[in-house]
């Protein structure tokens, strides 16, 4: 049992409370108390606004690498890719996994607890598996572990360059023999308390209908979520259309794709009835605005999405920027572009696409500061020149940076305090090697 005691904390809703004292037991929270004027004896003293663990729903641990590398040319997503392609390629499980354990404290930093790793780099340059068929992945996990956050696994099925042509070049790493060599190599992961698995569909581009069945069965059959990157890039939405006669949401609803446990990323090209088809199958949006606007994607549907009742998540996918403030407020910023109204998604549904609707597309029972949860937590912490002034509530949201958090408790267990990474110590130290060593073997 340990105590702490949060000066302020959003327990969900418009306001927020004071003097909030968090028992946990073991990784849960067993009490959470409002009202007392000071920290009982022996609790940890969390100061500023506590707020759920931000969940990073949409990843891809190596894009981290093109940060700054890939922002300054002309040209279009296609053209990003190749750069992505070629950092792809460098990749063994030894130096994915030292690189994504920085990542994934550089997330930590920032607030996530958990994140959702939508993980397609499988196998070696070429196509053949590794000894291990799994290595990639059981490298994330370990990465995941020792940088102290959450990880559902998303591990991709990938099988073809574009509606059936066969894949090339850096596409063969990402690529299975077919969807039940996929679906065999899958069932061969293990979970465990900090580590989950579920699937991903790559795109519409990448995998066909019949082994879209596949994994949408897996997913009901395992009871885990299934995501899909989807409508991200208007001519992917309008060749979709052309060679399968349907939206591709409306592939995906053939291909039994559309539950409870699925959740569209990106959705940017999604049309007024494929909105309407999310809703009414229970499935979830993750946004990934900062991303969708560093590619040109163009803005999605937020405001639609929002008021059809889509749960929304919220991911920093190819790491442009690593701050789910930033991606939260590029929500509503975006739908204000696109609408020319303000106020479209208010600050705690911003918050709690950032929190608790990350946490249910991956699967995870957090999210939200109650009793039974996970006890995972942060802080934003006072004193930044950019937040005085600024109401310690919810809104908060459309102030504060990454490098506001101070504290972050994964479990119970603090990960980051006083804004230093227990664990891995200078991250920025590590990342850099990390990325510097990845582009030399590029060459
Ligand atoms: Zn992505």
């Amino acid at each position: 049992m340990a105590t702490w005691w949060a000066e302020r904390a959003w327990l969900g809703g418009p306001g927020t409370a004071a003097g909030v004292v968090l028992r946990t037991q073991g990784e849960r929270l067993a009490a959470v108390t409002p009202g007392a004027t000071s920290p009982p004896p022996g609790a940890v003293i969390l100061p500023g606004l506590t707020l759920p663990g931000m969940v990073n729903a949409h990843s891809h641990a190596f894009h981290r690498a093109l940060r700054g590398r890939s922002e300054g040319g002309r040209g279009t997503f296609w053209t990003w890719r190749q750069l992505m392609y070629a950092a792809s390629g460098a990749l063994d499980p030894e130096s994915y996994g030292r690189l994504a354990r920085a990542v994934y404290a550089e997330m930590a930093m920032a607030g996530f607890t958990a994140v959702g790793e939508f993980h397609y780099l499988h196998h070696r340059p070429g196509g053949a598996p590794y000894q291990d068929p799994n290595a990639m992945g059981r490298a994330l996990m370990d990465a995941a572990r020792a940088a102290g956050v959450r990880l559902t696994l998303l591990d991709t099925l990938y099988l073809s360059s574009g509606f059936g042509d066969p894949p090339e070049g850096p596409q063969l790493r990402f690529a299975d023999a077919d969807a039940r060599a996929w679906e065999r190599r899958v069932d061969q992961l293990d979970e465990d308390a900090s580590v989950k698995v579920g699937a991903a569909i790559h795109s519409v581009r990448a995998v066909g209908p019949p082994a879209m069945e596949t994994a949408a069965s897996w997913s009901a059959r395992r009871q885990r979520p299934l995501h899909a990157h989807l409508s991200e890039q208007r001519s992917e939405h309008e060749e979709c259309q052309r060679r399968l006669a349907a939206t591709p949401l409306e592939t995906m609803g053939r291909a039994g794709a559309l539950d409870a446990a699925f959740t569209a990323v990106h959705g940017t090209h999604l049309s007024a009835m494929d909105v309407a088809q999310l809703a009414a199958a229970g499935g979830g949006c993750c946004l990934c605005p900062t991303t969708e606007a560093d590619l040109g994607d163009g803005i999605g549907p937020f405001a639609a999405l929002a008021e059809a009742g889509v749960a929304l998540s919220l991911g920093t996918d190819s790491h442009a920027s690593m701050d789910g403030f930033a991606e939260a407020r590029g929500v509503e910023m975006g739908a204000r572009l696109a609408t020319g109204q303000r106020g479209v998604l208010d600050a705690p549904s911003l918050l709690q696409a950032a929190t608790a609707g990350g946490a249910r597309a991956l699967g995870w029972d957090a999210g939200v500061l109650a009793p039974g949860r996970l006890a995972d937590f942060i802080t934003v912490a006072p004193g930044a020149a950019h937040l005085a002034g600024v109401p310690v509530g919810p809104e908060l949201v459309f102030a504060a940076t990454a490098a506001d958090v101070g504290w972050v408790v994964v479990g119970g267990r603090a990960v980051v305090a006083g804004g230093r990474h227990l664990a891995v110590g200078d991250v920025a130290a590590e990342l850099g090697a990390c990325i510097a060593d990845l582009w030399d073997r590029v060459g």
